[in-house]
């Protein structure tokens, strides 16, 4: 039997806090109770502090990052909007298709994986797009794309931002950037179980949504009504208490340790992360200007074979030392390691740990 207790350090879900898997395990309560709705209004408020944000229409969407990115785009592309969507990884990609069953007309700024996107690529797909899409940390290659830049080059259009894997990891300025839709989710530098996906419109995005986007679910307006409470608390849909509950603690952790603390404990890690890796002689693939600490893409195919001998290796990781690693998808599939040092999770202790089990794995 594998470890039941895994140290997660793939592309996400990361391990929590133990006092956020304690909020798991809290007395149910209704959604309309009055100490879940002082927690949900807390936990908004402290969403606008990570986000960097004063935008009141932020909140938990329920499901997972996914649900967020997909709430996002429901909000802003039409049928025949012309969508500029940065690609340069397979959740660029994903962006790129969910515009695409929205009717948007889709222009892809592209770059080869493992490179990052600035404004120049996406400037260049198109000169005057209604929407921009763009993911800001690309899990697929460990790469950070230049949202900055790109915002700053948006001129009318609306900027909605896969910030997935990037919120409380590294720093994400939506008002100081002027990033219009910022989608994330709890799972990864958040430090949340999965299940929730936070998002934020500015008053910009608001008043130019879509009216009657084509998912009822995800669709903003409503929504709004139950988690700003403006015309009075209505339901919508049931909120998963348990993990609004769970994401208000991590939330409070995040924040009395510091949003700079935190950025600069997830830099020190991803540093530490990639010098270790080189010493063990595996190459780490993104140059170090773009590369993302909170999640490291190294090269094993030359040390333990391609495919089963990755698999392999990473199967023992797992099964005899208690450590989970992601592997490689689309181009990277059966080539890469994804190293995740998130949240909770990025302690030195981690990153000394899962080295040390490397070299065992590799037999030095
Ligand atoms: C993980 C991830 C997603 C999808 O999130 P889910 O919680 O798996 O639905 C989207 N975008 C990026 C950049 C991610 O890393």
């Amino acid at each position: 039997m594998p470890l039941d207790d895994p140290v997660l350090m793939g592309p996400g879900p990361s391990s929590c806090h133990p006092e956020v898997l304690a909020a798991l395990g809290a007395p149910m309560l209704g959604h309309l109770d009055p100490i879940f709705l002082d927690e949900l209004d807390e936990t908004c408020a402290r969403l606008r502090q990570v986000f960097r944000t004063d935008n009141e229409l932020t909140y938990p969407v329920s499901g997972t990052g996914s649900a967020g990115v997909e709430a996002a785009l429901v909000a802003t592309v039409r049928p025949g909007s012309e969508v500029v969507v940065g690609v340069n990884g397979y959740f660029g990609e994903r962006m790129a298709e969910m515009a695409d069953r929205l009717g948007g007309r889709v222009h892809r700024a592209e770059v080869a994986w493992g490179e990052p996107l600035g404004a120049d690529a996406v400037l260049a797909a198109h000169a005057a797009p209604d929407v921009i899409a763009l993911v800001h940390a690309e899990t697929s290659t460990g790469v950070e794309n230049d949202v900055a830049a790109v915002a700053a080059a948006k001129g009318d259009a609306l900027l909605v931002v896969d910030a997935v894997t990037s919120l409380g990891g590294i720093p994400v300025e939506v008002d100081a950037w002027g990033i219009d839709v910022c989608c994330s989710a709890t799972q990864k530098c958040l430090g949340a179980p999965p299940g929730l996906a936070p998002i934020t419109f500015s008053e910009r995005a608001r008043s130019r949504r879509v009216a009657r986007p084509t998912s009822w679910y995800l669709d903003p307006g409503p929504i709004a009504a139950y988690v700003t409470g403006d015309t009075g608390r209505r339901y919508h849909h049931t909120a998963p208490v348990p993990l609004v509950r769970a994401l208000h603690v991590a939330l409070g952790l995040l924040l009395d340790e510091g949003l700079e603390a935190v950025w600069a404990r997830h830099r020190a890690c991803g540093d530490a992360l990639r010098s270790g890796l080189s010493k063990l002689g595996l190459e780490v693939l993104v140059e170090p200007a773009a590369a993302l600490p909170q999640l490291t893409v190294v090269e094993v195919a030359g040390a333990f074979g391609r495919g089963q001998g990755e698999a392999a290796a990473r199967a023992r990781l797992r099964s005899e030392l208690g450590i989970e690693v992601g592997g490689g998808v689309g181009e990277y599939a059966g080539r890469v390691w994804r190293i995740g040092s998130m949240g909770h999770g990025a302690s030195a202790r981690n990153v000394v740990l899962l080295l040390a089990a490397i070299a065992e794995v590799l037999g030095r």
